[in-house]
């Protein structure tokens, strides 16, 4: 047992969700306390000058503490805000990107409250679990415990849709009844690794991909059948075939099992087709909500030539497209390239073109003028190559949607001799979670 620290008061929480806990000139990270609770904190580790702990004797509870849905939210490490009542979860989002911009940028700016959801719970559209067998040859699934590969069986997911757990039920009991080897990480033998569960939130379509080690594994015939029979709502099984001793879920080879192989989803009345491996925002009911807020901050003329940065599989653009005279999509990965094209054709785009390269590789060398950016860069945010260039080119906006409060803040902070901040707002893209979406717009100074 670790280290035992008495009468420690939380007053913050980190950008991890983690309790913030001054101790002397120690700074305690410890899951499961919240500002304004005491809690006797066992130190487990200290990494890079701080102490990590957990709760070994609560004191108090935080009036923002409500019952979490889930049993295993403290352990599973995917809900660290589980605890929080939403309206607490929604205070500590907003306050984390205000201090961000204060701290970083070194701005003092006018954040408007986060934008939650009617219902945060069950939203997630993609989900993902590891298969096992436990000592006694019983199959089990879940997550795995926060820094390890330890399975957690879980009964069914509060963020999750709810259409998943059902199957993955079913899953586990055909695998039993027609003894299907699970994969064993020592042995590296077996064949079930991963399950994967990807829902349309607009039409009655539902993909299952198995995730194997070895493609046309004994019985998978009979397998795809009978859980297609058990679960009609599947439209469609997918193969994806991981040999490699890895963390990363998916291989590169694929085989459609049963159904066409992809479904298809909503955004703002485009839509999109949704492969096993394909990129697309999780919470299909807040990617409206985010996109609207982003759109709606550009006054629209249909006259506008406009960028659309680190762009995905085009999503954003394409909604953009319909009320800007052209865009310019530029996104490095070469896969959500090929089906940003795609979904241009399928929605019958095209004032859109798409470019395959780095964004600031891209910038510097574009010649031609650009009215409107919008920038949804990775959680890493932009880079110097990229931000300078927008600065020489003169821009005159800047849509920037980040998922990283902090690298927002940086990239900001270095825009800001010739742009003015005037609007920041937090949307809740992960409740539940302590992860914070924004949308920021920025104009160029006169
Ligand atoms: N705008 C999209 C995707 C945002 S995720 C949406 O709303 O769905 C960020 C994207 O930036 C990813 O697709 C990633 O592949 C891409 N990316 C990362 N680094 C990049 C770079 N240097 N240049 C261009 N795109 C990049």
């Amino acid at each position: 047992m670790g280290k035992i620290i008495y009468n420690c008061l939380c007053t913050d929480i980190s950008s991890e969700g983690k309790g913030v806990v001054k101790n002397g000139k120690d700074i305690i990270f410890c899951d499961g306390l919240f500002p304004s609770e005491k809690a006797d904190i066992e130190i487990m580790y200290h990494r890079a000058g701080v102490y990590f702990g957990k709760v070994n004797k609560l004191h108090n509870l935080s009036e923002d503490r409500i019952q979490p849905k889930c049993k295993i939210c403290t352990s599973c490490g995917g809900c660290q805000y589980q605890q929080l009542s939403y309206s607490a979860q929604l205070k500590y989002k907003t306050k984390r990107v205000k201090e961000a911009l204060t701290r970083i940028a070194h701005i003092d700016a006018k954040v408007l409250p986060c934008l939650g959801m009617d219902n945060p719970y069950n939203y997630r559209n993609k989900i993902q679990v590891p298969f096992n067998k436990d000592r006694n040859g019983k199959v089990k699934f879940g997550f795995y415990k926060e820094n390890s590969h330890i399975i957690m069986p879980i009964k069914e997911c509060a963020i999750e849709d709810q259409r998943a757990a059902p199957i993955l039920w079913d899953i586990k009991l055909l695998l039993e009844e027609m003894n299907i080897p699970c994969y064993n990480e020592d042995s590296g033998k077996g064949i079930l690794r991963y399950v994967l569960i990807r829902t349309s939130h607009h039409y009655k379509e539902l993909m299952v991909v198995l995730v194997t080690t070895q493609l046309n594994f004994p019985g998978q015939r009979n397998f795809v059948n009978e859980l297609v029979n058990r679960h009609p709502e599947i439209t469609t099984v997918v193969e994806n075939v991981n040999s490699r001793h890895t963390n990363v879920i998916l291989g590169n080879q694929e085989k459609t099992l049963y159904g066409s192989g992809h479904i298809k989803d909503d955004i703002l009345g485009l839509t999109f087709e949704i492969s096993a491996s394909s990129f697309f925002q999780v919470n299909p009911v807040q990617v409206e909500t985010l996109y609207t807020c982003a759109l709606n901050l550009i006054d629209f003329s249909k006259k506008e030539v406009v960028l659309d940065a680190y762009s995905g599989v085009g999503t954003i653009g394409l909604i953009a497209a319909r009320n800007a005279k052209k865009v310019i999509s530029v996104e490095i990965n070469k896969s959500a390239h090929k089906n940003a094209i795609e979904n241009a054709k399928r929605n019958n785009v095209d004032n859109i073109e798409f470019v395959c390269d780095d964004a600031g590789k891209f910038i510097s060398n574009y010649d031609k003028e650009i009215d409107v950016l919008i920038m949804d860069p990775p959680r890493s945010g932009s880079d110097e190559t990229f931000l300078s260039t927008v600065m020489n080119k003169k821009i005159k906006k800047i849509v920037y949607i980040s998922c990283n409060p902090e690298t927002l803040a940086r990239d900001i902070g270095y825009l800001s001799s010739m742009y003015e901040l005037h609007y920041v707002k937090p949307v809740d893209m992960f409740p539940m979670t302590a992860h914070v979406e924004t949308v920021a717009c920025l104009r160029l100074k006169e």
